[in-house]
């Protein structure tokens, strides 16, 4: 009798354990992806400071900057919240315009400690992020829809997701899918509810 309730008890373990990771699978549609063990910012990008410089001729560079980072300080219940600043020591996100020759390369993003450059898949977090976005870029990829300084602003929405922790979704229709596609057919210029989720998964809701 004893033995079997140790059986049964173990049968309803396992099970739980089985149902748990099933559910976790189904839970994933939440539809964003993350680095090997959740790689991530050191700290919660939480009442810090980002700064940028440069500019793109044709294109609105301040306030698209500045806008990428408000898209993402106005999602709810998340630690992600920063100012801008012009001292570039204190900040934890860098922008800056680069002279990339592929025009297809909008922007791109390396993860940081101290001055050497990290892998974001090594397992090692990072300590602040530098952006660059193409001078060269092809910004009126837009179909006649979306403007110029549109596909600017979401593209750096999209490196800034990277910067905190985001790797490339498998969805068009969110902000982080490998391609500026979210923006000219979807009209998304900042995070959605997928990105919302993703950091939040990173570092926490915050009530
Ligand atoms: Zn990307």
């Amino acid at each position: 009798m004893k033995k079997y309730r140790i059986l049964l008890m173990s049968l309803i373990a396992t099970l739980i354990i089985l149902f748990s990771s099933f559910y976790k699978v189904s839970a994933a549609g939440e539809r964003y992806t993350l680095f090997p063990g959740n790689n991530r910012m050191s700290s919660a990008p939480y009442n810090k400071y980002y700064y940028y410089d440069g500019g793109i001729s044709g294109i609105a560079y301040n306030s698209g900057v500045e806008g990428a980072f408000t898209s993402w300080s106005n999602t709810s219940n998340t630690y992600i919240w920063m100012m801008h600043t012009s001292k570039q020591s204190s900040s934890i996100v860098d922008v800056h315009s680069v002279n990339i020759s592929d025009a297809n390369i909008l922007g791109q993003t390396w993860f940081m400690n101290g001055s050497t450059q990290i892998s974001p898949y090594s397992g090692t977090r990072w300590y602040w992020a530098k952006i660059e976005m193409n001078i060269n870029g092809n910004w009126t990829v837009n179909n006649g829809t979306t403007s110029a300084n549109n596909v600017f602003k979401a593209s750096v929405a999209h490196e800034i997701g990277h910067a905190f922790g985001l790797d490339h979704s498998i969805y068009e229709d969110t902000l982080m899918y490998d391609n500026v596609i979210f923006a000219t057919k979807y009209n998304i210029f900042g995070p959605t509810a997928a990105e919302v989720a993703g950091v939040q998964t990173l570092y926490g809701k915050r009530y």
